[in-house]
């Protein structure tokens, strides 16, 4: 009878993938078979949850086109389940995703477990002594000591994020949940999130704060399913958590058991009304790769975007850093650096502290000539950066020698409309605008036309050669266009 079972298997294995057959099938094994119903054992709650979730059916019908019966399922837990150490040659590395296997892993992983004792999902097990740490449920979260509002300068460019963290901070759960914020490198998305983790401990000290980025919390997702304590992971995110606060979330778009596995989280949490607060590199629907269960949850509350300061707001961050770090600037200095880097807080901050560094070593005063000196590479990098949609279709208009209206308009005349698709994909490769903005400053165009004119670039590009050095040449001189 227990050949129904791995014959069931077996017929399986090629519809489903080595990959996923190894990871999900295989490590469910069958006890025995009482009247009708069918005693399996899974290695863990997790294994068993999953499989429940998404494998059973399909055994269970490709047992009923086998057999013509209809069995019930028991699944069972193994009893002290103890993960098998494997070598670490066959094991992948510790931030290797399961989502990612590579299936070299999986099947030098499964001749390794055929020469030892069967031990199901052996190659889950990790074999590094530092994930053997079990998670505390109540650990302190991790968080920047210089990361408070306090130290935040608001300002135009960030005023609707900084706004709302701020009322989430005084009142978790209530309002904007969940929280969404969104923007470039280094303009204080993780620095808000951080801000909002002290205002709570300092405020509300009962509340338990999660605050993880989402690759650690992706590694742990791993290494719980890994080492059998994924109900402890479980808890700790699931139901020993008031607030939870992830960093980056872009980082799992892809990995789909992540992805999965965040959006119980997240719905175990919205539902026990928990404030969620999620920072991004873009807006969710602009995150490849990510569900539309999950992108649509995101949007749920509030999703703000954090943008490059203006110049008003960088002096007064740079004001604030030179008080900090005691440094003597005059306005004049502050304003020339303010002047020079314009995309990135972090390198602003960097800036300063490089002037003033080489400043003391050299003993010479703070002056403008002195920051050119120090700071001119940089700047004409950092120049280059922000580069608007609008110089984008005035610099490919001029290489066409078409009107800007043309480009924005209707026309679908060849002559016109191949700029227009050049214009928009360089547009969503040359600047940090999602696809609906895009299509918005192309004369209110569908996001949907923006996302096929970039297909067709990236394409058109390999088939036309003269297509492809128009694209290069325009690439180029982008690159030298300097923002006003
Ligand atoms: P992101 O997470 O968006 O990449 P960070 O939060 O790490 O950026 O910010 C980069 C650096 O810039 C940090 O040192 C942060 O303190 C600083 N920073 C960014 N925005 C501001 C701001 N508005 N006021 C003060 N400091 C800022
Ligand atoms: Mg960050």
């Amino acid at each position: 009878m227990s050949n129904i079972w791995s014959e069931a298997l077996e017929g399986l294995e090629p519809r489903l993938g080595a990959q996923t057959f190894d990871l999900w099938l295989r490590p469910i094994a069958l006890d025995k078979v009482e009247a009708d119903c069918l005693h399996l054992t899974a290695p863990n709650r997790f294994m068993k949850e999953w499989f429940e979730n998404h494998y059973l059916g399909v055994v269970l019908d490709e047992i009923r086109a086998r057999t013509e019966r209809s069995f019930e399922v028991e699944i069972a837990i193994a009893e002290g389940a103890e993960p098998t150490p494997v070598s670490t040659e066959t094991a992948p590395k510790a931030a290797a995703s399961i989502d990612a296997v590579d299936p070299k892993h999986v099947a030098s992983a499964e001749a390794a477990s055929l020469t030892a004792p069967v031990r199901p999902a052996a190659f889950l097990v990790e074999p590094t002594p530092t994930n053997k740490k079990p998670l505390r449920p109540h650990e302190p979260p991790k968080l920047s000591s210089r990361y408070h509002f306090k130290s935040f300068i608001q300002g135009s460019s960030n005023d609707l994020a900084a706004s709302a963290a701020w009322a989430v901070a005084q009142a978790p759960g209530e309002r904007f949940n969940p929280l969404f914020i969104y923007g470039g490198v280094g303009l204080g998305k993780t620095h808000l999130l951080h801000a909002i983790g002290h205002h709570l401990q300092e405020h509300r000290p009962e509340l338990r704060i999660a605050l993880q980025s989402a690759e650690r919390f992706m590694n742990e997702f791993i290494t719980a399913v890994r080492s059998n304590s994924f109900d402890e992971f479980r808890r700790r995110y699931r139901e020993d958590c008031d607030v939870l606060l992830i960093d980056d979330i872009q980082f799992i778009s892809g990995r789909d058991r992540t992805m999965d596995e965040f959006f119980h989280v997240f719905n175990a949490l919205y539902e026990a009304g928990k404030q969620i607060v999620v920072t991004a590199d873009r807006v969710p629907g602009d995150m490849q790769g990510m569900e539309e269960r999950l992108t649509s949850r995101l949007n749920w509350g509030l999703v703000a975007d954090v943008k490059a300061p203006d110049l008003e707001t960088r002096i007064a961050i740079l004001q604030q850093k030179a008080e900090e770090d005691n440094v003597e600037i005059s306005g004049e200095v502050l304003l020339h650096i303010a002047g020079l880097i314009r995309s990135n807080v972090r390198e602003l901050e960097g800036a300063l502290v490089r002037v003033s560094t080489f400043a003391a070593l050299k003993g010479v005063p703070i002056t403008v000539d002195f920051a050119t000196s120090v700071l001119g590479d940089q700047a004409t990098t950092e120049q280059a950066a922000p580069l608007t949609i609008e110089t984008i279709q005035k610099v490919v208009a001029a290489h066409f020698t078409i009107r800007i209206a043309d480009l924005k308009g209707p026309r679908r005349h060849k002559g016109i409309a191949r700029p227009r698709m050049i214009a928009m994909y360089l547009a969503r490769e040359l600047t940090p605008s999602s696809f609906p903005e895009i299509g918005l400053r192309f004369g209110g165009k569908d996001h949907s036309t923006v996302i096929n004119a970039c297909k067709r670039i990236r394409a058109l590009q390999g088939l036309e050669p003269e297509l492809a050095a128009n694209v290069q040449s325009l690439r180029r001189q982008l690159s030298s266009e300097l923002p006003d």
